[in-house]
């Protein structure tokens, strides 16, 4: 699933290619990805309107348009964003005023379109926790001591904190040298604090290689991210750590499969 690198790469790259332009025509082809309002006033509302302001808030997109209203992406699992789009795969075209397209894919169908007048009612929004950027690491540590839960399944947790997934969970943890199953408050201050800017590093690192594609992530311009090269544990299972040369193993952990290197990470 997209995370805060893939969403915050593919909103740098909608701002520097449809911010201004006029939506002329909405094509739908899968009604089941648009979540609000009907499909019907989801073409009427969104034809002839500019795309004013493009914003990202965790993993949430976020094009506030000329009319006043938003429209919210949520790309869940599978969904893309294409533009100049092909039209091969998309569930919804937006034809655009220069003549191109934005082509809204997603295979599986579990991404979420909305059209709203104020994203930030959405519930979804305002159960959010800050994102990683936007706290001190004493409000980090803070937040930790309060929590008895896994450290792992709490980073992504989007109420607890937003932004980070499984993916970047598992890669935070590997270069903080902590195991995924510990307890939150568990973690000495120094752990704490390692793993605050080991997330921001991580995140950071991925922004600038555009993003990590695993399952269906692409860039905007339908290219795959480069970030995968450069992780350490997720998706690594037997082979070699970096550091230590141990197997990296992977277990389910709050359902989700979890790679950690059995030396290095304690
Ligand atoms: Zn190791």
């Amino acid at each position: 699933m997209p995370e805060l690198p893939e969403v915050e790469t593919i909103k740098r790259e909608l701002e520097k290619s449809v911010l201004g332009k006029k939506i002329t025509e909405v094509c739908v082809y899968n009604p089941r990805v648009i979540r609000e309002p009907s499909v019907e006033k989801f073409k009427k509302e969104l034809v002839g309107v500019s795309i004013k302001n493009i914003a990202r808030k965790g993993k949430l997109l976020i094009l506030e348009l000329s009319n006043g209203k938003s429209l919210t992406i949520h790309l869940k699992m599978t969904g893309q964003l294409v533009y100049p789009g092909t039209g091969k795969a998309a569930r919804v075209i937006f034809h655009l005023s220069d003549g191109k397209t934005l082509d809204f894919n997603d295979q599986r169908l579990f991404a979420e379109l909305r059209l709203r007048d104020d994203w930030h009612s959405l519930p979804f929004v305002q159960g959010l926790g800050p994102e990683p950027f936007d706290i001190t690491v004493g409000q980090f540590k803070e937040m930790l001591s309060k929590k008895k839960t896994k450290i792992k399944p709490l980073l992504m947790d989007q109420t607890f904190i937003s932004g980070i997934g499984n993916l970047y969970a598992a890669e935070a943890l590997f270069r903080a040298k902590i195991r995924p199953e510990r307890s939150a408050s568990s973690l000495a201050d120094k752990e704490a604090g390692l793993l605050y800017s080991e997330i921001k590093n991580t995140l950071l690192e991925a922004i600038q290689h555009k993003g990590s594609s695993v399952d269906n992530y692409v860039q905007l311009s339908g290219k795959p991210g480069d970030y995968v090269r450069f992780h350490k544990a997720y998706g690594r299972e037997g082979k070699p750590c970096f550091v230590c040369k141990t197997p990296i193993k992977r277990i389910a952990l709050g359902g989700r499969g979890t790679y950690f290197c059995p030396k290095c990470q304690q």
